[in-house]
């Protein structure tokens, strides 16, 4: 199959060295069979792996070819759909699991750093940036409930002067700073659990998508590629918006929504240290949001501008760039670098979605935007499902998900509606 290497981004290029892996040749047989190498899928197969168990992953490209090596790098507490829409899907108890499990999720990113030494550029700190007075009434009442009902003390709520300190933009009116979320170089960092995974016996197939799959009552699970098959005890999808047609069932239930990244030229380090000075992670609060962060080698890395209508005629860079002079424009004269995009897995409720299709064939999708962190700790958390203690894995299959209205085929319609009605709150 071809196997197109990544994307143009700024990551691609400033990646280290990886060994490209075999396509898949033949038939293997392996406890678990896991599809697709994001952060997801290679933190699946590793935590199997540390369990004992024999896996085999499948990559139809490159290891972290999909958003897992193109996002913004944000490693956030919490989940898209925040707490309070949680606690009415599935009641108080079961979304403070769901909490708890989104803050290990931070401390298992930086353990799994430590323990295989994955150079990854983490740094701490996270600056959640109100635009609108709204949102400061907003951002007050989550300090407070992060500190009274969820024992969360890592948040403080920043007042305008002290952030102008931090930022060099007039446009904030305030912030809430996490010192216990982050953010890294996300394909470095998906490239270091790939080749962890791989330490532990774990073996990898690139260049190799896996076509079409079927499970017999509680028993093996075949799996198709185009010049191979894997037999497996249990199947593992985590393909996200690229699964498509393997398992049609879980693409009604997410929209690949494009979003856009600009890397400017070096700024050199002092230039680079003015416009965010505690080196922080950065993103506001509008429901069409902007997020940004400096790199290791001091550019500025911006996000922003989401492509709800899936129009191929839309200039993503020079609209992301003007997004970002929107925030920065003392960055007129600066170079633009690398431009890329991708797509986040939007569900229709923001939570994230994962469950069984069969008793053996799990999956793990509906990230909706803020999985950096989370992904890594849904593999740990279908792991254990798989060997044996799935109570947690289970809360988070609780989790009711209908399908977007209209199927795949005119679900987009349907979404860019709800857009616009978020896209006029933000202006309010
Ligand atoms: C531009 C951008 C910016 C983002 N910024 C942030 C951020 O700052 N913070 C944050 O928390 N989240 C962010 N996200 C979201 C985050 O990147 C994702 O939630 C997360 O990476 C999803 O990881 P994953 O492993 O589920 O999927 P992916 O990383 O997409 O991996 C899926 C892999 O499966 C492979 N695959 C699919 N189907 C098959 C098949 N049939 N056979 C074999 N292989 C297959 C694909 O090739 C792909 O490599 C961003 C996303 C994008 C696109």
């Amino acid at each position: 199959m071809d196997r197109p290497d990544h994307t143009g981004s700024y990551y691609a290029v400033s990646r280290h060295r990886a060994p490209e892996r075999p396509s898949l040749e033949g038939s293997v047989g392996c406890d678990v069979c896991v599809v697709g190498a994001g952060i997801a899928g290679c933190s699946t197969a590793l935590h199997l792996a540390q369990g004992g168990l024999s896996v085999v992953l499948l990559e139809q490209h490159r290891v972290s070819w999909g958003a897992s090596g193109r996002s913004g790098g944000q490693a956030l507490f919490g989940v898209a759909a925040g707490q309070g829409k949680l606690e009415r899907l599935i009641g108080a108890a079961d979304a403070r699991v769901v909490w708890d499990v989104s803050v290990e999720a931070l401390t298992l990113m930086r353990d799994l750093i430590r323990r295989y030494s994955i150079d990854c550029d983490w740094v701490d700190g996270f600056l959640y940036t109100a635009v609108r007075e709204r949102q400061v009434r907003e951002l007050h009442a989550d300090v407070t409930e992060l500190h009274e009902r969820y024992q969360y003390g890592s948040v403080r709520y920043v007042p305008r002067a002290e952030l102008r300190e931090l930022l060099a933009t007039e446009r904030y009116l305030g912030a809430l700073y996490d010192s216990n979320s982050g953010h890294l170089h996300p394909l470095n960092y998906t490239q270091g659990l790939a080749a962890a995974a791989e330490t532990l016996g774990v073996r990898i197939f690139e260049g190799t998508r896996a076509t079409a799959f079927s499970a017999e009552g509680t028993g093996q699970v075949h799996v198709k590629t185009p010049r191979g098959e894997v037999q497996a005890r249990f199947l593992v999808l985590c393909g996200n918006v690229y699964l498509g047609a393997t398992a049609p069932e879980l693409a009604a239930k997410i929209m690949p929504v494009a979003t856009y990244i600009v890397a400017t030229e070096p700024l050199g380090a002092a230039r680079a240290e003015k416009l965010i000075a505690n080196n922080a992670a950065v993103c506001d609060m509008n429901w069409v949001l902007d997020y940004f962060r400096r790199s290791a080698d001091h550019r500025l890395l911006f996000g922003g501008r989401v492509n709800y209508s899936g129009l191929k005629s839309f200039d993503a860079p020079a609209a992301t760039r003007a997004r970002m002079l929107r925030v920065f424009p003392q960055l007129e004269d600066v170079r633009i670098d690398h431009a890329w995009g991708g797509h986040v897995d939007i569900t229709l409720n923001r939570a994230p979605h994962f469950g069984r299709l069969a008793p053996q064939v799990y999956f793990l999708q509906g990230f909706s935007g803020h999985g950096i962190a989370l992904t890594g700790i849904a593999g740990k958390l279908a792991a254990e499902a798989i060997t044996g203690t799935a109570s947690r894995f289970d809360v988070f299959a609780r989790i009711p998900h209908a399908a977007f209205p209209g199927g795949v085929a005119l679900r987009r319609p349907a979404l860019v509606l709800a857009m616009l009605y978020y896209r006029i709150r933000d202006l309010v």
